[in-house]
């Protein structure tokens, strides 16, 4: 495999996305070191523009993990969680069945709110649960189903009340509506190589207010050292050495954050929702359908649809490949029964899929 002379590629996988043009022109930057003050500069930018994603207060804590999605996953947990603490975890998917077993992991008193594959959580399972727990955790668009589960009302449960909200934001902030102050979630993060369409390697999160405060009253120092909230501060608010970030990566994500507020959230969940209807109208003549029967439960950017019958997932996925194209089956559970198309990022735009609809015409005859 040479290094050089990269082929195109139609990737429709639901993460990582295709890179943003702009992500990649900031990739081939000139390296600066991490304690560089235009470094500095664009880490502010990233920390504002955070904020306008997350949908947070105007002082709301953001910051890049230097690492992925499971790392702003594991950070939440091991920042905010003590041996004993009661967590409820809405389990609906291979994402959901993960955040339990890292929150087990930081000593947690783990309960589960589970609900059927392809269905979302139910608010009223969770408010039955509800009692002595210290943290509510769900993942907001459940990748491995392409469920989406209700977060708003997850929220409204908890209005009033000490225990905080955790929400894996993976496949939802930065394409579809995500209001972090008005909803009240206390922790969020996603992975860049998602909604934003940059390489993956850094997770965004956003840290309430009430999140800081849980976390300043800890009886024990955080056992992940990496990811503990007073060292990001460190870096984040008050420009110490902390651990060397990746650079090359914080230039990339700023760039690819700042084209998704340049095109505006209106204007991309709007262009998720089309394309999603465009493909799911365009692939009902060969015989696949939605995976989740209940309209309001469908995760616009991850789309889930069952095969045809007698369809030879494998097969025809390797033929796409050979082409050039990326399309991803089922998780787990799903596994040979569907298909997940991504529609996040650069992802959802006409072009591959039209690509994708002309190899399936032919090698489908
Ligand atoms: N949460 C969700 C909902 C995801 O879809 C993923 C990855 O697909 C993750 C967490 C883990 O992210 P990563 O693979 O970037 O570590």
């Amino acid at each position: 495999m040479s290094d050089s002379a990269p082929t195109e590629h139609v990737l429709l996988t639901p993460g990582p996305t295709p890179l943003h043009p702009r992500a990649v022109a900031a990739l081939l930057r000139p390296m600066l070191g991490h304690m560089d003050p235009e470094v500095f500069a664009i880490n502010d930018e990233i920390q504002a523009d955070l904020r306008t994603m997350y949908g947070t207060a105007p002082d709301t804590f953001t910051a890049l993990l230097s690492g992925t999605g499971s790392l702003g996953m594991e950070a939440g947990f091991a920042n905010l969680v003590e041996s004993g603490d009661e967590v409820l975890v809405c389990v609906n998917g291979s994402f959901g069945a993960r955040m339990a077993e890292m929150a087990e992991r930081y000593g947690a008193r783990v309960r589960v709110v589970t609900a059927p594959h392809g269905q979302a959580v139910r608010v009223e399972d969770v408010a039955a649960q509800l009692s002595g727990v210290q943290m509510v955790a769900v993942v907001h668009g459940e990748t491995s189903t392409g469920v989406l589960n209700p977060v708003p009302e997850i929220a409204q449960l908890l209005r009033g009340t000490d225990t905080l909200l955790t929400v894996d934001a993976v496949t939802t902030a930065g394409m579809q509506p995500f209001d972090m102050q008005g909803w009240g979630v206390d922790y969020a993060y996603t992975g860049a190589q998602k909604c934003l369409s940059a390489p993956p390697g850094v997770a965004p999160v956003a840290i309430s207010e009430r999140a800081l405060a849980r976390f300043a009253a800890r009886r024990t120092p955080t056992p992940l050292w990496y990811c503990d909230f007073e060292g990001l501060r460190d870096y984040w608010s008050r420009r110490a050495y902390h651990h060397t970030v990746p650079v090359n990566l914080h230039f990339a994500f700023h760039a690819a954050l700042r084209a998704a507020l340049d095109e505006g959230m209106t204007v991309r969940q709007r262009r998720v929702r089309e394309m999603g209807a465009a493909i799911q109208t365009a692939l009902a003549p060969l015989g696949f359908s939605p995976y989740v029967q209940r309209e309001a439960e469908r995760l616009p950017t991850v789309l889930a649809l069952r095969l045809p019958e007698g369809f030879d997932d494998a097969g025809i996925r390797a033929a796409l490949r050979r082409r050039e194209i990326s399309v991803t089956g089922g998780l787990g559970p799903t596994a040979g029964l569907i298909w997940r198309l991504g529609l996040m990022g650069e992802a959802a735009r006409p072009a591959p899929y039209r690509a994708l609809m002309t190899a399936l015409e032919d090698l489908l005859g």
